[in-house]
């Protein structure tokens, strides 16, 4: 699976360039050991923050990171993920990004997150590439 995904996985277009000029931390729903080999490929090293898997003799094992309810929306989720201190800018596009972008200073959404922002009246900035989010942040 892992030499499936690094063999077909395409990053967004303007990802090294937020790499570069932000070091983001990589907030993810998916796993540590999916995400760590496609950052590799690229030559990224960046913090990531997910869920662990590892094979055991009866099986996979999940390991998740946020295993208790989150007090906001009930559901395990990624706010606990996000730094207390400090200007958080958070840019997402999927489900597990509903909460834990609400979270944060600035948001940046597309997809489904936009979507579900847009129908809970919270403000953010619609991005397309990460070229956008890029020259935003400049
Ligand atoms: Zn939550």
């Amino acid at each position: 699976m892992v030499g499936w995904l690094v063999d077909h996985v395409q990053l967004r277009p303007g990802f090294h360039e937020l790499a570069d000029a932000h070091r983001p931390t990589i907030v993810s729903s998916n796993f540590r050991q999916l995400i760590g080999p496609i950052l590799e490929r690229e030559g990224l090293e960046l913090d990531v923050r997910a869920n662990e898997i590892a094979w055991h003799p009866d099986g996979w094992r999940a390991r998740f990171r946020n295993g208790e309810a989150c007090g906001t929306c009930g559901e395990p989720c990624k706010r606990a993920d996000l730094p207390t201190n400090g200007n958080v800018v958070y840019v997402g596009d999927g489900y597990s990004d509903r909460c834990v972008a609400q979270a944060a200073d600035r948001v940046f959404a597309r997809d489904g997150l936009a979507r579900y922002l847009d129908e809970h009246g919270v403000s953010y900035e619609r991005f397309d590439t990460l070229y956008d989010v890029v020259r935003s942040l400049a």
